[in-house]
């Protein structure tokens, strides 16, 4: 029997956020062309920062936890190349979500 791999295909992506990014990234990876489509003035979407002189600001997730082993893997990745880093939150958060995110791997991006 013989596998033949799948042919490369031109695949469209509506939307840069985390969805489209990774979507885009993986099927990359599987050899297809992919051309990404973002209405806004930059990607990330609801993860995106705004940057003034001197201060930013998270528009939606301030961080996100990562538990499914290939997004860990996905996120050592991101880790390694210096695009998210580890959150902690304050002390005064976690006594507000009454150490909630304790036990739990945070990253802010
Ligand atoms: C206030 C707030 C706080 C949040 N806090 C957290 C948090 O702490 N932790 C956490 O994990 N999650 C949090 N979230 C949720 C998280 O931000 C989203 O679930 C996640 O970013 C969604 O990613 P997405 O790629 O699915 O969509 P989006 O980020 O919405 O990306 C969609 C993209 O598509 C683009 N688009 C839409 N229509 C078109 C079009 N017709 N043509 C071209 N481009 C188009 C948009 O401009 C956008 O860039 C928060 C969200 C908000 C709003």
């Amino acid at each position: 029997m013989t596998i033949t791999k799948p042919s490369s295909k031109a695949i469209a992506i509506v939307g840069a956020g985390i969805a489209g990014l990774s979507c885009a990234v993986r099927l990359k990876s599987l050899g297809h062309r992919v051309e990404l489509f973002e209405k806004g003035r930059g990607p990330a979407g609801r993860m995106s920062t705004k940057r003034g002189d001197d201060w930013t600001a998270d528009h939606g997730a301030q961080y996100f936890t990562a538990r499914d082993p290939l997004f860990m893997k996905q996120v050592e990745q991101w880790l390694a190349s210096g695009v998210a880093a580890p959150w902690s939150p304050s002390s005064w958060s976690s006594r507000r979500t009454n150490g909630r995110h304790r036990n739990q791997k945070t990253y802010a991006m």
